[in-house]
């Protein structure tokens, strides 16, 4: 049941088909990428000293050796631990420590922060360089054969942003890696072996996780000179490759669709772009669409259920002509095919069809549990179903409706309020370029509504505008008490708002509130 099975299957029904490419040029086929993985495997439960089970942690930028090392744990019958490169030192250093990885591969550009990371630990793990000349000679060594595993054996520990706290590691199966890839083949679509993935988002998180069905199907696998998302670049490589695919969270799709060069790009060799991890508002789906035409699949999961809970797939889109096709285009689209989902009251009892209540979900996609960390899991898992901390609401035709991460709920007069509700209603103004609203604490009221907004570059909007804006669409309750206007809104790597920098903003405010 090992996932690394699936790239043994590629390299026999595929030798000669480009594996993983950089930038415009191929540079190992599914038969060399497949020895490589054999031989480092080999390195890793030989020279390296490691056993069955370790963890192996990624602290890499999107890179050639990043599918070579992945696989190669897993070959080796070891768990992967993909970090986000963008972290800080430290935050490497925590995550190194929980997940007690033995060795770090580092890609070149992050060698000096991983070295000030390990020297923080006792014992510290090994560091090996990808692309180094002793990464290059471990990977000429003996290969092994693929390792037996179960299919509960740990694969992929997946630390979560910690936009909300420590990060914590889902510990995510081979069966889990399994069902991802099947999942995504059944309902998020069609690869073809001559199309391919291009990795501009980060491999640790996404677009990593999508190589998997890629790499079953015997696809290529593009890594960009740059390593990351930049739009020249992105339509570029559409230019080279043909029947592209990206994974792209919705504040890259808005870059693109954004992008002067846009207009002129020849995106024939576009075949999709799956978005997801963070809402993407109907105005801006709405322009997507205008702009990049119907290529778009929406999916909606967790770190705790990879990728996909739900899905929007490209049919949905294209369903012009029904009558709440906008409605739709707003939601999260319907569970996917073996993954039931339930809203749930505060007790777990099933709510009924548009209500809200917190979502949970239930199938081969839900992760073990969170890893050395029995409360979390237990909080998460219950009787099966994982809680994913989203509150939502189902229609009575299976579209899921995502309101918010339940901490982000603004409770105001025992109200709740949600705010991507009024997100949306601001994004409307043809002025407001990006948005976040958050509660703050107030005396009489719990909480009250605080928008940060972020302008179109030389356009003007007014907190008067925005405010008649809001009580022209949503209750007066629920619109903001106060505008914060400013020139970007922090977010992760990932691509999601930092909610909690914006809190702790307001927080440091003194004595600064307007009258409600
Ligand atoms: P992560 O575990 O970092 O992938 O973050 C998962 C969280 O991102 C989910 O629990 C949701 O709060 C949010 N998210 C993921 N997909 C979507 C989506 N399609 N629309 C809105 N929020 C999403």
């Amino acid at each position: 049941m090992n996932i690394a099975g699936t790239l043994v299957r590629a390299a026999q029904a595929n030798a000669a088909r480009p594996a993983v490419s950089h930038g415009n040029g191929v540079v190992l086929d599914y038969g060399e990428l497949a020895e490589q993985v054999g031989r480092l495997a080999g390195a890793m439960r030989g020279s390296l000293g490691l056993e069955r089970g370790d963890r192996v942690a990624l602290v890499m930028t999107n890179c050639v050796a990043y599918l070579e090392v992945l696989y190669a744990c897993w070959h080796a019958g070891l768990a992967a631990v993909p970090v986000n490169a963008r972290l800080h030192p430290r935050e490497f250093a925590y995550i190194l420590e929980d997940s007690g990885a033995r060795l770090v591969v580092a890609s070149e550009d992050l060698v000096a922060a991983v070295g000030e990371a390990v020297s923080a630990l006792s014992p510290e793990p090994r560091v090996l360089v990808a692309g180094s000349d002793e990464y290059r000679s471990r990977a000429h060594g003996d290969p092994v054969a693929l390792a037996e595993v179960g299919p509960g054996d740990l694969a992929w520990l997946f630390y979560t942003s910690g936009t909300t706290g420590r990060p914590k590691g889902a510990m995510l199966t081979h069966r889990n890696m399994y069902s991802m890839t099947m999942n995504y083949l059944a309902d998020v679509d069609v690869i073809d072996p001559a199309g391919c993935m291009i990795h501009a988002a980060p491999m640790s998180h996404g677009s990593g996780l999508y190589a998997l069905p890629h790499v079953a199907r015997g696809a290529n696998n593009v890594i960009p000179e740059s390593g990351g998302f930049n739009v020249d670049e992105a339509l570029a490589l559409i230019r080279t490759w043909p029947g592209c695919s990206f994974f792209l969270a919705p504040t890259m799709v808005t870059r693109l669709v954004n992008s002067d060069a846009l207009a002129t790009a020849d995106l024939t060799n576009l075949k999709t772009i799956v978005y997801g991890g963070a809402p993407m508002y109907l105005a801006d789906t709405l322009r997507a669409l205008e702009v990049i035409g119907n290529r778009f699949v929406q999916i909606y999961g967790q770190g705790e259920a990879p990728m996909t809970i739900s899905v929007l797939p490209k049919r949905l889109f294209e369903d012009r002509g029904h009558p709440r096709w906008h409605e739709r285009l707003a939601s999260a689209g319907i569970a996917r095919t073996d993954v039931e989902v339930r809203i749930v009251d505060e007790d777990g009892e099933a709510l009924g069809p548009g209500e809200v209540g917190e979502i949970t979900c239930r199938g081969d996609v839900v992760m073990a549990g969170y890893w050395n960390n029995p409360g979390a899991t237990a909080a998460a898992l219950r009787d099966g179903w994982l809680w994913t901390g989203d509150v939502g609401a189902m229609d009575s035709e299976g579209f899921l409706t995502l309101k918010d991460r339940s901490k982000d709920m603004i409770i105001s007069g025992g109200t709740n309020i949600y705010p991507r509700e009024i997100e949306e209603v601001l994004l409307t103004h043809a002025a407001v370029f990006e948005c976040a609203v958050i509660g703050r604490p107030h005396a009489d009221w719990g909480e009250e509504v605080v928008a940060f907004v972020v302008p179109v570059p030389g356009e003007a909007v007014t907190a008067d505008e925005l405010d008649r804006l809001c009580l022209e669409s949503i209750a007066r309750f629920k619109r903001p008490r106060a505008y914060r206007f400013v020139e970007g809104l922090a977010k992760n790597n990932y691509g999601k708002i930092l909610k909690t920098v914006l809190r702790d903003r307001l927080a440091g405010e003194d004595g600064n509130r307007p009258a409600p």
